[in-house]
């Protein structure tokens, strides 16, 4: 069965600079590249999959401010009664 997404990521695509670090870093692979280029002719960041834990790996190897957005989305009470606390 397939997980609900915890998180929510937006890109800024215009201030992307398509570098590909939260690509790579984000554990569950909910990030890729877009085959559009951008007003800097790069290929951006897009987020492709609802599976994001909003872990907020992404926001913290992204380079460029504003480039990225992670919201963690909340959970029912019953779903988060085995979840660590942090
Ligand atoms: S917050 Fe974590 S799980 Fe969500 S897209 Fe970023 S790296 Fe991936
Ligand atoms: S880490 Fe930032 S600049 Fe690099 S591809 Fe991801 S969103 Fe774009």
């Amino acid at each position: 069965m397939a997980e609900q997404a915890r998180g929510k990521v937006e890109v800024n695509q215009d201030e992307c600079k398509g570098c590909g670090l939260c690509v790579e870093s984000c554990p569950p692979k909910g990030l890729t590249l877009s085959p559009e280029l951008n007003h800097y002719g790069v290929h951006p960041a897009q987020y492709h999959a609802e599976i994001c834990t909003g872990c907020g790996i992404c926001y913290f190897v992204c380079p460029e401010p504003g480039a990225i957005t992670v919201y963690r989305l909340a959970v029912a009470k019953s779903e988060v009664s085995d979840a660590a606390t942090v």
